[in-house]
């Protein structure tokens, strides 16, 4: 898949904002202004500004907008989310290198709101891997007790799992069990192979 940089980055931060959803993880994971300004700063987003309960709102709801395009049935309808979503955010793309990165575009204007900025930042990289007829990449973790989301950007589109402790460790646990196949079943919730402790 010809994904740049940017756009993994882009991946990236979307994938973390919908798993802060209480659909995702089962509680509120934006609950406050420090929990948004923890986020910035993990992702290591430029050019935020003083964040007000507004912008928190704001960013919950386009969170759920893109719950529902991840979710939504047919790409027609991921795209009709999708466009909607970037027209609301409104796009102004920018040549920058800022802060001694090499040139790439920005697609927010100076100054944005954080909720348009990640409208039209993160809506344009989906867009791109829609392009890309790799819609599918965006997806659920498998583990069946878990809703969170990863985007898959292996070569063989293999990754099963999201990269939370435990389901991350699914895989090294079905590992461990093939290759101790004698042994008495174990559970990784009784941390009985080495995860979860
Ligand atoms: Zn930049
Ligand atoms: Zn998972």
């Amino acid at each position: 898949m010809l994904i740049t940089h940017d756009t993994e980055c882009a991946l990236d931060v979307l994938v973390e904002l919908l798993n802060t959803s209480p659909q995702a993880c089962g509680h509120e994971g934006l609950p406050d202004l420090a929990a948004l300004r923890g986020f910035v700063v993990r992702r290591e987003l430029s050019d935020v500004g003083q964040l007000t309960q507004g912008d928190l709102e704001a960013v919950r709801r386009l969170r759920q907008r893109f719950w529902d395009v991840l979710d939504a049935t047919s790409t027609r309808d991921a795209a009709e989310l999708l466009n909607a979503m970037i027209a609301r955010a409104g796009t102004t793309p920018r040549l920058t290198d800022h802060d001694g990165h090499d040139w790439h575009v920005h697609y927010f204007a100076p100054g944005a709101a954080l909720a348009d900025r990640l409208g039209a930042e993160s809506g344009i990289a989906l867009s791109m891997v829609i392009v890309a007829g790799e819609r599918e990449r965006l997806r659920h973790c498998e583990a069946p007790d878990c809703v969170r989301v990863f985007v898959d950007l292996s070569r063989n589109r293999s990754r099963r799992y999201c990269d939370s402790r435990t389901c991350g460790n699914r895989l090294h646990v079905a590992a461990y069990r093939a290759r101790q196949r004698t042994a008495p079943p174990v559970t990784a919730e009784r941390g009985g192979v080495g995860v979860g402790s």
